[in-house]
């Protein structure tokens, strides 16, 4: 059913050797390689050529807009939004928050309101939370996390004020890959007319994701986390709350009509994609969802979740290493450190093996901040890697650790 062999014949860089040492990627959270099937649509676009979206009445403007517009399609049922207009393409899950903390707080958020974070959030899930609290003089409140790396989610109703406006909070952390219990966060936030976005730039390539079921206001991800290209992302957001936010950028596509005594902009989803997007990139994003959709996001989740246990118990065995986030349910990132040897010479030294892992603070400087370290070495899995990628990651940490 799952052919993790033909898998790894769609990624050619797989087969890249580096220093003269194969390539081991255990660099997923930062970003995923690429499958064939995406990088040859994107080739095959540049080169049979592509026109501007929505506003030319040409071969290659019409068939650029189809594929533009049916990828939009493709994420509505992938994350099964009740409407297209409900999907707006970003640049990445960072411009998805900073839209929300901009044209949400433009509109609901007074001095003196709330908005709660958790402890573990990305930096790109702070920082646009308070360049706003800065402007509307807002404040930020944060939910912590135990030694596990769980929320504590008993606090939440605590935290919760007439003040609040709203709760953003990872769907799975980047460095403790915990994966939240995002539902109940969002019932216990709508009890008090709370409204949640979830930053999902890493779940959306781990787990099956129904922003229904959730029933979240707004979920953010990356194309470049789920095999897809750079510099393409989503913003879904409820259709109610998305005509009610005002415009996040200005410029040509976003308005119904234009003159130097006033604009009137356009409709959903529209208002939010000022300018022209990243076309190819968005096609390529809609390839890649076709190809998780059709390993299917279960199949995914059950490869990687019995790799993460072997390397989980490989790294336990190994000796001198402590791990970083030991929820019960975790997707598959693994932050650690080893008591002789610095999370900066471990990387250094593993990439010198062929083994790419990511090491510092990965953009969760509280996070860090809270266990009293100053960084990590984080080994992230993706539905390519295998059991010898761990073998061989296990083989060159021996290497590394005999040189200290
Ligand atoms: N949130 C989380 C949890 C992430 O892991 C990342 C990427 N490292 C981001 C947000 C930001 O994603 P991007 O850089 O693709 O906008």
């Amino acid at each position: 059913m799952f052919n993790i062999e033909a898998i790894r014949k769609d990624f050619p860089v797989l087969d890249l050797q580096v220093y003269g040492k194969p390539l081991v990627y255990l660099d997923n959270a930062a970003t995923t390689q690429r499958p064939n099937q995406v990088s040859a649509l994107i080739a095959d676009l540049y080169q049979s050529g592509s026109g501007n979206i929505h506003r030319g009445a040409h071969f290659l403007a019409d068939r650029c807009t189809m594929l533009f517009e049916q990828t939009r399609d493709t994420v509505k049922e992938f994350i099964n939004a009740e409407s297209r207009e409900e999907i707006i393409f970003t640049k990445g899950t960072t411009e998805s928050i900073n839209l929300v903390a901009f044209s949400f707080g433009e509109r609901f958020i007074n001095p003196g309101d709330e908005i709660i974070l958790s402890e573990m959030e990305h930096h790109s899930n702070i920082v646009p939370w308070q360049l706003m609290c800065n402007r509307k003089g807002a404040v930020l409140k944060k939910l912590p996390f135990d030694e596990n790396g769980v929320l504590e989610i008993d606090l939440l109703e605590s935290l919760i004020t007439e003040k609040t406006k709203i709760i953003s909070v990872a769907h799975v952390s980047n460095v403790l890959g915990t994966v939240n219990p995002v539902k109940e966060i969002i019932r216990i936030a709508h009890r008090h007319q709370v409204k949640v976005l979830v930053d999902g730039a890493q779940a959306i390539q781990h787990l099956p994701v129904d922003v229904q079921d959730l029933d979240c206001d707004f979920y953010a991800f990356s194309g470049h986390k789920i095999y897809g290209p750079t510099g393409v992302g989503v913003l879904y957001g409820k259709k109610i709350l998305l005509d009610e936010i005002p415009p996040y950028q200005g410029g040509g596509e976003m308005i119904d009509s234009v003159s130097f005594n006033g604009t009137t902009f356009n409709v959903l989803p529209y208002k939010f994609e000022a300018g022209t997007p990243n076309i190819i990139g968005v096609i390529g994003l809609g390839e890649a969802i076709r190809y998780v959709s059709s390993l299917g996001l279960e199949n995914i989740g059950e490869h990687e979740h019995q790799l993460l246990g072997y390397l989980t118990q490989e790294l336990k065995k190994f000796g001198g290493i402590k791990i970083y986030g030991e929820a019960p349910n975790k997707a598959s990132v693994v932050a650690f450190r080893h008591e002789k040897v610095h999370p900066y010479d471990m990387g250094m030294l593993l990439d010198k093996l062929g083994v790419a892992v990511r090491t510092g603070r990965h953009c969760t400087d509280p996070l860090h901040e809270r266990f009293g370290i100053d960084g990590t070495v984080r080994a992230s899995l993706a539905v390519y890697n295998n059991i010898e990628d761990i073998d061989l990651f296990i083989k060159a940490m021996n290497r590394v650790v005999s040189m200290f």
